[in-house]
Formats: C-alpha cells, sequence, structure tokens
C-alpha cells in the first residue's frame, strides 16, 4: 500500500493542511493500491503565494537560463522513467507501449519548449513601437487523469519557458503518478516556488485556484462542464484561459479509401488510449455503398484489438480509469442497444475470461444515426459508432453536425480530394490517412471542445501579454 502524505509547496515536500484520505486504485484488479492525503483551500491558497513571490524573480530570468532548466527538467524525469511507466500501468491500467509512449511524451514535452525558445523572439518592432512578450504571472494548472504525466509536463514546460510561475492541481485519481514527475522535477533544481503542485479535489483546491484573484491564468484540461465552471470563476478577474476539453471526432472514410488501411486507421484512432482519449476518433462516418464491406473489414480487424490485462504485451485496450468510467461505459452501451443502433461487436458487460477490473468489450455500433446519444455525447471508452452517408457532402455535414469540435480524421485515396474534404471539417488537428502527428503544431478546439490553442508558439503565446512600447 503507497500512502502520499505530502504535497509540494515552495520548493518543497510538505505535509498539507487538508486531511481527507483518498483511495487509489489498481483498474485491472479494482483492489485499493494506496491513499493520497488531499490539500484543501488553505493548502491552495499557500501555494498560489509562494508562486507570487517565486514570480517576481523569475520573470526576469533570461532566456539561456530557462532553456537550461527545461533541459535539466527533461533530463531529471529521464532517470524515472521506468518509475514513471510502472506507476502509469498500475494506476491508471494503460497497455505497455502507451505507457512507454506517455512517460515519453512527458519528457519530450520539456525538450520541445526548451528547442522552441531557441528561436523565439520575446522583443519585436511594430512600426514605432517597441513590442515585447511579457509573461503572465501566476498559472493555475488542472489537469485530469488520462495522461497525467503529460499535461503536467507540456503545461509546466510552457509556464518555464513564458516565465511565469504556477500552481498545479492534477486529477486525484493520477496521485502515484504525480508523486513520482513531483520528485523528479524537484531533483532538476527549480528555483522554490516556481512550480507548486497540490494534489486535491476538483471543487476544492480546484475551484479555489480558478477564483483565485492572485491566479492570472487557468490553464485546463478535462471535461466540457467542468470547463465551464472554470471559465466562469475565472471571469470574475478576468483570468486569461486556455480550455481543453472534450471531444466527439469524426472519421471520414471517404468513398475511395483503401480499407486496409483505413480499418486499421479508425480502429486505432477510435480506441487510443483504450477509448479514454479527447481526441479519440468515436463516429466512423462510412459510405452506403461500402458499408457492408467496411463492416466485414472491422469484424475481422477488430481481434487484434484485445482488452485486457495492461500487462500483457500484445493488450491494446486496457481497464476503464475506475468503477465511475466503467459504469457510464456501460450506460452508454445499453443506450445505444436502446436506441436501436446494430451491435456489430462487443456489447454490455467483461469480455471473457477478464478479471475483476473495469474490463470493456471493445464496442462498435453499425447503423448509428447522428441524432443517437451514442453519436452526439463523448463516451470517453472503447464504444464507436459507424455512421453510413449517402455523399461526400453529407459526410462533411455529419461531420461538423456535433457540439465538438477537437479532431477530426481522414481516409481517402486521392489525396487531393481527402485535403479538401480536411479543409471543410470544423476541428482543431484533422489527421489524413494515418499521417503522424506534428507537436509543434497548433492543438485545441472549436467550438465547445475548447478555448485556446497548446502546442508550439500558438502555445507558448497563450502564456505571454503582448506591451507596447512608443518613444
Ligand atoms: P474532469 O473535468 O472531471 O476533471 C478534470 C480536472 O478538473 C480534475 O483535476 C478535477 O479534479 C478538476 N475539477 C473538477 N471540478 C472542478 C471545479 N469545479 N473547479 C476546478 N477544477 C475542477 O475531467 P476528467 O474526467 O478528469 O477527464 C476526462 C475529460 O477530459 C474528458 O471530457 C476529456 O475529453 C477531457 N480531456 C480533454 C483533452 C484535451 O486536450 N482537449 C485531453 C484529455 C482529456
Amino acid at each position: 500500500m503507497t500512502l502520499i502524505d505530502q504535497i509540494y509547496i515552495d520548493g518543497a515536500f510538505v505535509t498539507p493542511h487538508g486531511a481527507e484520505l483518498f483511495d487509489l486504485h489498481n483498474p485491472a484488479t479494482a483492489q485499493v493500491i494506496g491513499q493520497v492525503r488531499l490539500a484543501d483551500e488553505v493548502d491552495a491558497r499557500n501555494a498560489i503565494a509562494a508562486a507570487k513571490r517565486a514570480f517576481a524573480s523569475f520573470s526576469r530570468s533570461t532566456k539561456a537560463e530557462r532553456i537550461a532548466l527545461l533541459h535539466r527538467l527533461a533530463d531529471a524525469l529521464e532517470v524515472r522513467r521506468a518509475d514513471l511507466i510502472e506507476a502509469v500501468i498500475e494506476e491508471y491500467g494503460a497497455p505497455m507501449s502507451r505507457s512507454a509512449w506517455m512517460a515519453d511524451y512527458a519528457l519530450g514535452a520539456f525538450r520541445m519548449a526548451a528547442q522552441m525558445l531557441e528561436t523565439y523572439d520575446f522583443k519585436r518592432e511594430i512600426g514605432t513601437a517597441r513590442v515585447t512578450m511579457e509573461p503572465l504571472g501566476v498559472v493555475g494548472i488542472i489537469t485530469p487523469w488520462n495522461a497525467n504525466a503529460g499535461f503536467i509536463a507540456g503545461k509546466l514546460a510552457m509556464v518555464i519557458a513564458s516565465g511565469s510561475t504556477c500552481v498545479i492541481k492534477p486529477s486525484e485519481m493520477s496521485a502515484i503518478q504525480t508523486q513520482i514527475v513531483t520528485e523528479a522535477l524537484h531533483e532538476a533544481g527549480v528555483p522554490a516556488g516556481v512550480f507548486n503542485i497540490v494534489t486535491g479535489r476538483g471543487d476544492v483546491v480546484g475551484a479555489e485556484i480558478a477564483a483565485h484573484r492572485d491566479v492570472a491564468k487557468l490553464s485546463f484540461t478535462g471535461s466540457t462542464a467542468t470547463g465551464r465552471a472554470i471559465l466562469r470563476a475565472g471571469a470574475e478577474s478576468f483570468k486569461r484561459v486556455t480550455l481543453e476539453l472534450g471531444g466527439k471526432s469524426p472519421m471520414v472514410v471517404l468513398e475511395d479509401a483503401d480499407f486496409a488501411q483505413a480499418i486499421p486507421f479508425a480502429l486505432n484512432a477510435g480506441f487510443l488510449n483504450s477509448g479514454q482519449a479527447c481526441i479519440a476518433g468515436s463516429r466512423i462516418l462510412v459510405p452506403t455503398s461500402r458499408l457492408a464491406a467496411f463492416e466485414a473489414g472491422i469484424r475481422d480487424a477488430i481481434t487484434s484489438f484485445p482488452s485486457g490485462d495492461p500487462r500483457d504485451p500484445t493488450t491494446v485496450i486496457g481497464p476503464m480509469v475506475s468503477a465511475r468510467q466503467w459504469e457510464r461505459v456501460q450506460s452508454y452501451i445499453a443506450k445505444g442497444l436502446e436506441e436501436g443502433a446494430r451491435l456489430l461487436s462487443g456489447g454490455e458487460g467483461r469480455p471473457e475470461g477478464a478479471a475483476d477490473g473495469w474490463f470493456v468489450k471493445p464496442t462498435i455500433f453499425t447503423d448509428v444515426r447522428n441524432d443517437m446519444t451514442i453519436a452526439r455525447e463523448e463516451i470517453f471508452g472503447p464504444v464507436l459508432a459507424i455512421i453510413p452517408y449517402d455523399s461526400e457532402e453529407q459526410a462533411i455535414a455529419l461531420a461538423n453536425d456535433t457540439d465538438y469540435g477537437l479532431h477530426a480524421y481522414v481516409a481517402g485515396r486521392d489525396e487531393t480530394r481527402a485535403r479538401a474534404v480536411a479543409d471543410q471539417l470544423v476541428a482543431g488537428r484533422v489527421i489524413i490517412n494515418a499521417a503522424p502527428m506534428e507537436m509543434s503544431a497548433p492543438f485545441g478546439g472549436f467550438k465547445q471542445s475548447g478555448i485556446g490553442r497548446e502546442g508550439g508558439t500558438f502555445g507558448l503565446e497563450a502564456f505571454l501579454e503582448p506591451k507596447a512600447v512608443m518613444g
């Protein structure tokens, strides 16, 4: 049993004022594996005060100092890579290959920020004005459980690159991963107060950070519902906000698509991170004329996406993170059946032979209408909806008929045609034919998928405020 009973404020591990103990689980066994002592509002206020004090000097640090610090942070995390992978498997249930990717993404975030900073110019001249890009002050960072280390690292890297300081409130369900990350970052020798980590409840610590007058900016990743609450709380003191929220992303399979490539592309995009991914391609739009062939191909291919023990190297889909998440996914599968969608594979309950953990059968519905609940709401599990269409115009209209606009995917043989469709999709990012991700490109959503962008210079500038001096 792990007991995590310290938080990190002003460069030191300290016992929180909050005294509530929260159980941590292994999702593959549903067993309690540890407890975390949660921070409260008092801890959040102490952390904000430490970050405010540190801002006075850190905002004047040089670009070279920040680049060196970002490299030290990446190095320190690299030393703990194996521990972090183990924690991701144990506490989150991500399959092995995904866990390794998550650890590498986190340390890569610091390296990418350092690299970007090399060429970023904080000073420019516009007409007669000297314009400087100024750090904002104390940043409140609030993150979800589905990629804990990556979100902490990605946001902290930008805070440091910009010259701001921060208070981080990670998900209370990721405390073991957070502990490893915090220990690593502490080893890197960051000036006291530049980053503070207070694991606590969202409606306690998160709400305090979101409303506190000394917090200049909120960088949040999580659900659209919480994003709305944070936006309201921040409005009182006009906080800058970056909100990375939910999605219901379309995978548009064009008439000329090569199914040998399009089907694995669709399944990989849909089942990404065991389906617990904001960018999951959960609505698969398929031409009616080729629907039967697509369904047959999916039935064959889905056997290569087994759901099971995250430590088994052949596993692609791990358990859901919590009992609550498992029940939520089950309720959507039941809803799909109730609303008349046709089950192509999977269904309710655990996969055959699965242990007591929170395992879900990879589930695909077909003949789904875009107005059904399973096509409208983010399920956040391995449940995909095939929606037939009759013309390309209709496919584009269906793809865009959603409250979300985070991501989209297009599969098609003719690249010019695929790009023309991508250009008409209302989404922050579009991937054509399984092209690799460009990490320095902007990331974020249209509509209710969020506000602002992360990644590259767009991401950095979300932490800066231009100031013009004339004369
Ligand atoms: P969540 O919104 O429930 O929680 C996210 C964080 O917000 C947690 O740390 C939580 O404690 C905190 N929180 C909760 N209530 C709060 C409040 N009132 N004030 C301040 N903070 C509060 O989300 P989750 O269930 O942890 O994560 C899943 C969601 O995150 C999904 O909707 C998913 O799409 C989204 N997500 C988005 C992205 C993206 O980049 N767009 C990436 C990953 C996940």
